[in-house]
């Protein structure tokens, strides 16, 4: 374990870009599924670590004491992995307990657009493309570098397309664990979470003309279900015609994405009055 000062930090110390967070990254064995090594940096002060050999004991104490004071927990993937190995090798860690945001998760959101990011691969699961292997405190950098081009992307969206960043806000944050996501979504809109009557008009809005409203109903009154994935799908909806495609780890991680923005363009309802669907599907 050792305080590396110098290395990597041209994507952490830009003054505009300092979110109060703890951003880390774990190199976890193919074979033992334990950590191998952990880079970390507090992107509001630049303080960094890395752990690479010895007492991985030792190392996660550190972290936990540079998480101190963090508003959050940022990573490329952190819930699905990141997380789970944290928890696994030390479960009493405080760091456990921060808000999270997830990098991997935003993606989609914030560039719906194929390919995506020049930083993610589009393929497998969503990876981060690496310069280098083995240095987690370079990926810590790119995590960063991709939030902040997130953040920004994602408020340039809410200027253009309020209603698509509202709906987002509302159907990311149903679930538990998701007070990191809510945090930031507030920022993004200067406004609190979406009640849920601004929510559905704001859905209403954003599938009138490119969807099946009947299926669009069903979709928000199992919202609670749905989630990321309905989020993903209205991703996916406001750039269809364009060069789009679902990446494959959010077919894999949430198939209802991919499900349901077939029933709201492809699945005739009965709804006499269902305007994408009396013209869509009843031409002869
Ligand atoms: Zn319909």
């Amino acid at each position: 374990m050792s305080r590396a000062g110098q290395a990597s930090d041209d994507a952490v110390d830009r003054p505009t870009f300092a979110p109060r967070c703890l951003c880390l990254d774990l190199e976890v064995g193919i074979d033992d599924d334990r950590i191998h090594r952990f880079g970390a940096v507090r992107a509001d002060t630049n303080a960094q670590l890395t752990h690479k050999s010895g007492s991985l004991a030792a190392a996660l104490e550190s972290l936990d004491r540079l998480a101190e004071g963090a508003a959050f927990l940022l990573g490329h993937n952190i819930v699905a992995f990141d997380l789970p190995h944290l928890a696994a090798a030390s479960p009493g860690l405080k760091l456990l307990e921060l808000p999270v945001v997830d990098t991997l998760r935003l993606n989609p959101l914030a560039f719906p657009r194929n390919p995506y990011h020049h930083l993610v691969k589009h393929y497998q699961d969503g990876q981060l493309k690496r310069v280098q292997v083995n240095d987690p405190l370079l990926d810590v950098g790119l995590t960063l570098e991709l939030f902040r081009d997130q953040s920004e992307s994602l408020a340039e969206t809410h200027r253009t397309h309020p209603d698509l960043v509202c709906a987002w806000h509302w159907l990311t944050t149903r679930e538990a664990g998701s007070a990191g996501t809510n945090s930031f979504f507030t920022k993004v809109r200067g406004a609190v979470r979406p009640t849920d009557g601004e929510a559905h008009a704001a859905i209403e809005r954003l599938l009138a003309g490119h969807a099946c409203m009947t299926h669009g109903e069903a979709a928000m009154a199992n919202a609670e279900a749905l989630g990321w994935a309905f989020a993903y799908a209205l991703a996916w909806l406001s750039v269809a015609g364009g060069n789009s495609v679902m990446p494959p780890w959010v077919r894999h991680q949430f198939p209802e994405a991919g499900a349901l923005v077939k029933r709201l363009r492809e699945v005739a309802c009965a709804d006499a009055g269902c305007a994408w669907c009396r013209e869509r599907h009843d031409a002869s």
